[in-house]
C-alpha cells in the first residue's frame, strides 16, 4: 500500500505553482508555456498514483484494471514531462530556440521510455499486480527510472552550467537542489511505499519559478514595464514563428545630459507616465525599457504603423517633462528596424539596435535612424578593435611612444609626451582615436592605462631619462580612468614599484567628463594625486564646454591648449586674438602652458612672442618608440644638464 501523503503534497504544492503563475502572469514567450506543461504534468502523473492507490484499495478485478490503467497514464505523464523539461532548460540557453539535436535527444528518450513502458502489456518486466492484486516492479522500471532522472538532472546541470557566469548564486541553488533531488527519486524507486518524487519535483519547480524564471526578473523595477530580457524572449519567440515584426527603439538626445544633472531612479519616475501611456497605447506586450530612458515598441504585422507610431511618441513629448521639479522638452530619437529579417541573428539585430540607441552622434541631427546592415558592419569594426587591442594587450602588442615637448626657456625638451600604440597582426596600426573611446565605453581603458603607466615608470627608469634631461613624462588619463573609486591608489603603487618619484609624472586629464555619479571619486582621485605629489595637466584646453570653472577649481599645473586654437589663428584674425587672450589669461593664472600641434617654424615664432612655456608638435618630432626617443634627446642629455 503507497503512502499517498507525499503525492498529496505534490498536487498542492503544483496547484500553489500554477496560481502564483496565473496571478502573475506576465511571460511575454512560450518558453514559459513549455515550463508550464511540465508543472501541469507532475500533477497528473501524481494524481494518477493517488488514483491507482486507491484503486488497489479496493482489492477487486475491475478496480485493478483501473489501477493499472492509471499507474500506466502516471508513468507517461512523468516521460513527457522529463522530455518537456529537457525542452524548456534548451529554450532557457543561449540560443533561446530548440534546434534539431535537442528536439531529437528528447523525441529518443521519450520513444524509447514509452517502448519500454508499453512492455507492461505483455510481460511482467516492467510493472504488475500479481494475483493477490499487489503492485510489483521490475528491472525495465528501474532502467527507465534511471533514464528519467538522468535526463532532469542533465536538463538541470545546462541550465546550471548556463548561468554559472552570469549568475552564480542561481547556479549554485540548483546545483545543491540537484543533490538533492537525485536521492529523493533513488528513494523514491527503490524504497518501497516512499513517493516522493512527486513532491521534490513540485519543489524544484518551485525553486525554479521562483529563482530562475521568476517573472520579476523580467520586469523593469524602476520604470514598471518589461524589460530587455522579455525583449529578447520576445524576439526570440518571433524569430521561431517565422513572424515578422519591426521594431522602433526610442532613446532622448538628451539623455547623457539628464543622466549627469540627476540620479537615475528620479529620471525613471518622471518617465513613468510615458511607460504608462505607451504600455496602454501599444499594448503592455510591445513596450519594453532596455536601459536608462531606452525603450523599444514592437510593431507586428506590415510596416504601415511606424510612421504613425514615431508621430504620436513625438506629440506625446512636446509638453515638457518634470524631472526633479524642473521642466525638460526632451525629443525622442527612433532607431528603426524595419523587418526583423534583415539579421542574421536575433543577437545580432538585438545588440546593432543597442548600439544606435547609444550613440546619438549616428542620428545625425536628425530624430529618426533607419537601422541597416551597414550599422552591423560599423559594430562589428568595434568589436573587431576591442579584440584587438585584447589581443595586442595579451601579447605585447601594445606600446608606449614617447613625442618629445620643448621647453622654450631652457631651449631643450624637458618632457614628453607618452602615447599609446597598438599594432595588430591583422589590422596593422590602430590609431588611438578610433579605439580609446571605445575602451572608455566598456571599461577596458582602464586595463590599457595600467599598462602604460607601469610601461613608462619601466622606461622612465631602464634608460634614466632624467640623465637625458627629461624631467618628466607626461601620461593621459582617460576621464573614465579616474572615475574609478580610488584608482590613485594604484597609479601610485605603479610609481612606488618602479622607485619613480611622483614629480616625474604628470597627468593628462581631458575636460569632458560628463559622469555626475562619478564626480565625487573623480575629485577625490585628483586631489590624493596631488597631495602626493604628482601633477596634473589640463589637456585638449579650448575644445570643451567646462573649461573656467576647470582652471579656477582644480588643481591643474598645466594647461595643455589643444591645436586647433593654433591652427584657427594662424589663418584666421578673430582665432588669433582668442589665442593671445587664452595664453595672456593662462599667465597671469600662473599656469605653465603647452601648446599642441607646432608644425611650422612661424607657429613657434608666433608663440614664443605670445610667452608660451612648451611646444609639441611634428615640427619638433613626432611620437616615437622609446629608444628612438632615447636617441633623439641624448645629445642634451650629455651636453644640456
Ligand atoms: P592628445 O592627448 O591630444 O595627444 C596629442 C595627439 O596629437 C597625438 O595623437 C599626437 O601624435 C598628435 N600630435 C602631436 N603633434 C602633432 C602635430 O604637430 N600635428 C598634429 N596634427 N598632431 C600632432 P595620437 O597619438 O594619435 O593620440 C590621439 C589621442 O588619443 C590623444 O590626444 C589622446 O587623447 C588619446 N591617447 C593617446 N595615447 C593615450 C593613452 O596612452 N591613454 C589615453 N587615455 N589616451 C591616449
Ligand atoms: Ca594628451
Ligand atoms: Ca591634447
Amino acid at each position: 500500500m503507497y503512502s499517498i501523503s507525499f503525492d498529496v503534497a505534490g498536487l498542492v504544492l503544483g496547484g500553489v505553482n500554477l496560481a502564483m503563475m496565473t496571478m502573475r502572469k506576465v511571460y511575454p514567450t512560450r518558453k514559459n508555456r513549455v515550463f508550464e506543461i511540465c508543472v501541469v504534468l507532475n500533477m497528473v502523473s501524481a494524481l494518477c498514483n493517488v488514483i491507482t492507490s486507491l484503486a488497489i484499495s479496493f482489492n477487486n478485478e475491475l478496480m485493478m484494471s483501473f489501477a493499472f490503467l492509471s499507474s500506466f497514464v502516471h508513468f507517461f505523464s512523468i516521460f513527457v514531462m522529463a522530455a518537456s523539461f529537457y525542452i524548456a532548460s534548451c529554450i532557457r540557453l543561449g540560443s533561446r530556440s530548440v534546434d534539431k539535436r535537442d528536439a531529437i535527444i528528447s523525441a529518443i528518450y521519450l520513444v524509447i521510455n514509452v517502448l519500454l513502458l508499453c512492455s507492461c502489456f505483455f510481460t511482467r518486466f516492467y510493472f504488475y499486480f500479481d494475483d493477490s492484486f499487489v503492485y510489483h516492479t521490475s528491472f525495465l522500471y528501474y532502467l527507465s527510472l534511471l533514464l528519467m532522472v538522468g535526463m532532469m538532472v542533465y536538463s538541470m546541470m545546462r541550465v546550471s552550467k548556463d548561468l554559472r557566469g552570469k549568475d552564480t548564486f542561481k547556479s549554485v541553488c540548483l546545483v545543491v537542489y540537484v543533490l538533492v533531488y537525485v536521492p529523493l527519486c533513488l528513494v523514491n524507486g527503490f524504497v518501497k511505499g516512499l513517493n516522493v518524487f512527486h513532491f521534490g519535483t513540485a519543489v524544484l519547480y518551485i525553486l525554479i519559478y521562483i529563482v530562475l524564471n521568476n517573472p520579476e526578473d523580467y520586469v523593469s523595477g524602476s520604470y514598471g514595464c518589461f524589460n530587455d530580457m522579455a525583449f529578447k524572449d520576445s524576439l526570440y519567440y518571433h524569430s521561431n514563428l517565422n513572424k515578422r515584426m519591426h521594431v522602433i527603439g526610442i532613446s532622448f538626445a538628451e539623455t547623457d545630459f539628464i543622466r549627469s544633472t540627476y540620479p537615475d531612479l528620479e529620471i525613471a519616475q518622471s518617465f513613468k507616465s510615458f511607460v504608462e501611456f505607451a504600455s496602454a497605447r501599444f499594448g503592455r506586450f510591445n513596450f519594453y525599457t532596455i536601459g536608462i530612458n531606452q525603450f523599444v515598441l514592437e510593431l507586428k504585422g506590415n510596416n504601415s504603423l511606424i510612421e504613425s507610431t514615431m508621430t504620436e511618441i513625438k506629440n506625446y513629448f512636446v509638453k515638457p517633462l518634470s524631472i526633479g521639479g524642473v521642466d525638460f522638452v526632451v525629443s525622442p530619437l527612433f532607431a528603426v528596424v524595419e523587418d526583423n529579417e534583415k539579421f542574421d541573428s536575433i543577437d545580432n539585430m538585438y545588440e546593432v539596435l543597442t548600439y544606435c540607441m547609444s550613440h546619438t552622434d549616428l542620428f545625425k541631427q536628425r530624430n529618426v535612424l533607419r537601422v541597416t546592415t551597414e550599422h552591423m558592419s560599423m559594430l562589428s569594426h568595434e568589436q573587431e578593435l576591442v579584440l584587438s587591442v585584447t589581443r595586442a594587450l595579451k601579447s605585447g602588442g601594445v606600446k608606449v611612444y614617447y613625442q618629445p615637448i620643448y621647453n622654450v626657456g631652457k631651449g631643450i625638451y624637458t618632457t614628453c609626451e607618452a602615447l599609446v600604440r597598438v599594432f595588430d597582426e591583422g589590422l596593422g596600426f590602430i590609431p588611438p582615436d578610433q579605439f580609446i573611446p571605445i575602451l572608455e565605453r566598456n571599461g577596458l581603458i582602464v586595463e590599457l592605462g595600467d599598462v602604460i603607466l607601469d610601461q613608462v615608470c619601466q622606461d622612465f627608469v631602464n634608460y634614466d631619462f632624467r640623465s637625458l634631461g627629461i624631467e618628466r613624462v607626461e601620461v593621459n588619463l582617460s576621464g573614465a580612468q579616474v572615475m574609478v573609486p580610488g584608482i590613485y591608489k594604484k597609479l601610485l603603487g605603479t610609481l612606488r614599484k618602479y622607485n619613480v618619484p611622483s614629480d616625474a609624472i604628470v597627468f593628462e586629464i581631458t575636460e569632458s567628463y560628463n559622469n555626475k555619479s562619478g564626480e565625487g571619486y573623480f575629485l577625490d582621485n585628483i586631489s590624493k594625486l596631488t597631495v602626493n605629489g604628482v601633477k596634473l595637466a589640463l589637456d585638449d584646453f579650448g575644445t570643451g564646454y567646462s573649461t573656467l570653472i576647470y582652471l579656477i577649481e582644480l588643481p591643474f599645473e598645466i594647461i595643455k591648449i589643444d591645436k586647433s586654437l593654433l591652427n584657427n589663428a594662424m589663418s584666421d584674425v578673430k582665432s588669433m586674438v582668442l589665442l593671445r587672450n587664452t595664453v595672456k589669461m593662462l599667465s597671469d593664472l600662473n599656469k605653465k602652458i603647452v601648446v599642441e600641434g607646432v608644425e611650422t617654424s612661424e607657429e613657434a615664432k608666433l608663440l614664443k612672442g605670445l610667452g608660451v612655456d612648451f611646444f609639441q608638435g611634428y615640427l619638433y618630432s613626432k611620437a616615437i618608440c622609446v629608444t628612438d626617443f632615447v636617441e633623439f634627446v641624448s645629445p642634451q642629455g650629455r651636453s644640456g644638464k
